[in-house]
């Protein structure tokens, strides 16, 4: 096998957790070398609002301003079934976008290119990692045409929820909880979007498979796009995957809010979708590999968190690495402290995603919650503020906040500027 030579760091995975990560390291003076599978431009099965969260982390690292530059509507509102507000101002962004994937991603690859002390390569598979004693040390790469050896003291999985480095170096679950929902979304154009541009989403039900809960979404999007969606109960599942046109449109039908914005618009892509969306935590290091974005944390998309968080947890292990040197002893406290602060950040929405969250308060309680959200702005606004992250959301989800809430608390204090 040939020797691809000696990094500071590889990162297996080139989207949002990989890029940001590789960006970050490589401005502290490291020597990255950063593979994905994919030939860029690439699309990835998403849907793809984000938030002022993504946007500050870009920002930090001089990436947002293409970004910005594309032709998306800034989305001044959330309306979703169970809440709705305005964006917070976070840090001079009070808006979300939603950019189709093919693009966004393109596009910081492409910035990634341009980066000094940062090696690129794209349909490049990692196979394997390569071990010295009990550390990981390396991995094996495959070009297609032969394989490579490439070494460095710290290997990042950034490769998404079947992460091969997660499964590589036995990753520990601390979280997991079975599918919750199945999602489905094409894009049309001509859908009308409101004067100040929303995110928004219906409630609604296909009781003829068996599900309770559905909805639908729309978000305007780039290139003129609307990507609409639906989705529903993952026990129905099995049953709409029989004829997924079928019952995607008759499910949007039954939904009149969405379904009168989309019937006088152009469908112009396939539908795509999935049920396989697993929701876990798993640990995020141990010596010599560290996880980032899906590959550390997956959860079903009904909270839009998978972009943000992939975005954050690279921010956090970027700066915590900055604190020691690649081939430091340093390091290993580096890797434990990231893993402790990325369950802190993620964990209150993760358990909210998950529902965990719900099953530790009584019923009636949550019912509580969620009256006051609707009838209470600033519980509106603070649970929008803690969704997007200008807020640290466990000052809305955690049991004894929800308690709390729920029964009166005052909600001032929290500031989401
Ligand atoms: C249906 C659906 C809807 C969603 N909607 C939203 C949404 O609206 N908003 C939101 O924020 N999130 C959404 N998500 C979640 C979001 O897509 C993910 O959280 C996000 O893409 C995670 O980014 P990442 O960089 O961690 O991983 P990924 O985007 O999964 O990227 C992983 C990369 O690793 C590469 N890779 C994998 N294995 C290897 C290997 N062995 N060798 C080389 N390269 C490899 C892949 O090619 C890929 O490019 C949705 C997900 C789904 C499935």
């Amino acid at each position: 096998m040939k020797e691809l030579g000696r990094f500071d760091v590889i990162i297996v995975g080139a989207r949002i957790a990989g890029t940001i990560t590789a960006a970050a390291l490589a401005r502290r003076g490291w020597n990255v070398l950063i593979v994905d599978r994919a030939r860029f431009p690439s699309s990835t099965l998403s849907t793809h609002l984000f938030f002022s969260d993504t946007l500050r982390v870009l920002r930090e690292l001089d990436l947002v301003e293409p970004i910005l530059a594309v032709d998306a509507p800034r989305l001044r509102w959330l309306r979703f079934p169970y809440v709705t507000a305005r964006f917070p101002q976070h840090d001079g962004f009070d808006f979300a976008l939603c950019i189709r994937r093919e693009v966004l991603d393109t596009l910081l690859v492409e910035q990634l290119r341009s980066r000094t002390g940062v090696t690129l390569l794209t349909q490049a598979t990692v196979k394997e990692v390569v071990r010295s004693q009990a550390r990981i040390s390396g991995v094996v790469i495959d070009d297609g045409l032969q394989r490579w050896t490439a070494r460095a003291p710290l290997v990042i999985g950034a490769d998404g929820r079947n992460s091969i480095i997660a499964r590589s170096v036995g990753a520990g679950i601390e979280s997991r909880v079975p599918p919750l929902f199945a999602w489905y979304y094409t894009y049309f154009v001509g859908v009308p979007i409101d004067p100040e541009p929303a995110a928004l989403a219906f409630r609604g039900d296909y009781p003829e498979l068996g599900a309770e809960y559905a909805a639908a979404f729309l978000f305007p999007c780039d290139g003129g796009l609307t990507l609409v969606g639906y989705g529903l109960e993952h026990r129905a599942f099995a049953a709409f995957r029989t004829d997924v046109r079928r019952h995607f449109f008759n499910g949007l039908r039954r939904i009149p809010d969405a379904w009168e914005r989309v019937t006088i618009a152009r469908q112009v892509a396939p539908i795509r979708g999935t049920g396989q969306l697993p929701n876990f935590l798993r640990q995020a290091s141990g010596p010599g590999w560290a996880l980032v974005g899906d590959a550390g944390c997956h959860k079903d998309p009904h909270t839009v968190q998978g972009m943000g968080d992939a975005a954050r947890s690279a921010w956090l292990l970027a700066q915590e690495l900055a604190q020691s040197d690649p081939e430091d002893r340093a390091l290993d406290q580096a890797l434990a402290r990231y893993a402790r602060k990325r369950d802190q950040d993620l964990r209150p929405m993760y358990d909210f995603t998950t529902f965990q969250l719900r099953s530790r308060v009584p019923e009636d309680v949550w019912e509580q919650f969620e009256e006051r959200t609707r009838l209470d702005p600033k519980l509106a606004e603070l649970r929008v503020a803690a969704m997007v992250h200008a807020v640290n959301p466990a000052v809305v989800y955690t049991p004894e906040r929800v308690q709390a809430i729920a029964a009166g608390a005052s909600l001032d204090g929290h500031d989401t500027g």
